[in-house]
């Protein structure tokens, strides 16, 4: 992997670290997703935004944030073995991770490397659907299957998806076999108890939003959140927050940038709360 030792050998347990994983291999519709966290770092460096949380939080200034740049992938070995074993070095470092993806096929490798280091592990998974595939395509590690791993592996204690509105019957069958806690688009409402409990990971696929507020997604699903739904639902979190990550942003898809400036927003709120609530 890319990140250099000096890096992780200064790095102090509790920091808050961004990592890119680009890869969007197992995507089914259509490729883009791995541009992203170049993507999201240009809106970061550009100037037209600042690294402060609503809340009042200044990242730039903060010694528990650091961006450790992007996972590079070697021929060697499959892209999501290699991301479990970068990020079980984070995690033995004592960090709190934001993945920066790529698609959703990331989060499986990503709670392989957290399961063995967090057994009581809570997903708050905000998607337009589900991804409780066995498989999809043929292939069991696609982006529309990620969270039936996890489950079937006893990778989480509970999860809790928000924000479905894209699910056949097939899907929720598998979300009352696998006996996940679902709040469908369609009985959201702002404030809704989440009920969760800590230690806590947080999954945002950006086509949660409704595509008016993020068109840069693959899988344009209408009636969906508002980024101000999102950011509440961030902010209200009040347990421990040691990993999340934001996934399915394509750039190929998002000629304004608004889907960008949406993921570092989140970047930031999430980063925020971690700090907040650790
Ligand atoms: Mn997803
Ligand atoms: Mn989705």
């Amino acid at each position: 992997m890319a990140l250099s030792l000096k890096v992780l050998d200064q790095l102090q347990r509790g920091t808050v670290v961004v990592v890119g994983v680009p890869t969007d291999e197992n995507s089914t519709f259509m490729r883009g997703p791995a541009l992203a966290p170049a993507r999201i770092r240009e809106v970061m460096d550009e100037g037209s935004s600042n690294l402060c949380s609503e809340s009042g939080i200044d990242l730039s200034g903060e010694k528990r944030f650091r961006d450790l740049g992007d996972l590079e992938f070697t021929g060697a070995k499959d892209a999501l073995g290699q991301i479990e074993d970068a990020f079980g070095v984070l995690l033995d470092r004592g960090a709190y991770v934001i993945a920066l993806g790529g698609d959703h096929a990331v989060t499986y490798p990503i709670m392989k490397a957290y399961h063995t280091r967090y057994k009581e592990l809570n997903i708050l998974h905000l998607d337009a659907h589900p991804d409780l595939y066995d498989e999809y395509g043929g292939n069991r590690y696609s982006h529309a299957c990620p969270f039936a791993r996890i489950i079937e592996q006893g990778l989480a204690n509970r999860v809790i998806q928000v924000g479905v509105r894209n699910i056949n019957p097939y899907q929720r069958a598998q979300a009352q076999r696998f006996g996940v806690k679902m709040i469908e688009m369609r009985d959201f409402r702002p404030g809704i108890a989440l009920d969760m409990a800590g230690p806590l990971y947080l999954s945002v696929d950006m086509d949660v939003l409704d595509p008016a507020f993020a068109p840069g997604v693959s899988h344009h699903t209408p009636g969906g959140l508002s980024t101000r739904e999102v950011l509440g639902i961030i902010q209200g979190i009040r347990r421990q927050i040691v990993g999340a990550d934001i996934v399915e942003f394509n750039p190929n898809r998002d000629p304004l940038g608004i889907t960008a400036m949406a993921s570092f927003t989140f970047l930031k709120e999430i980063a925020a709360r971690m700090i907040e609530v650790n």
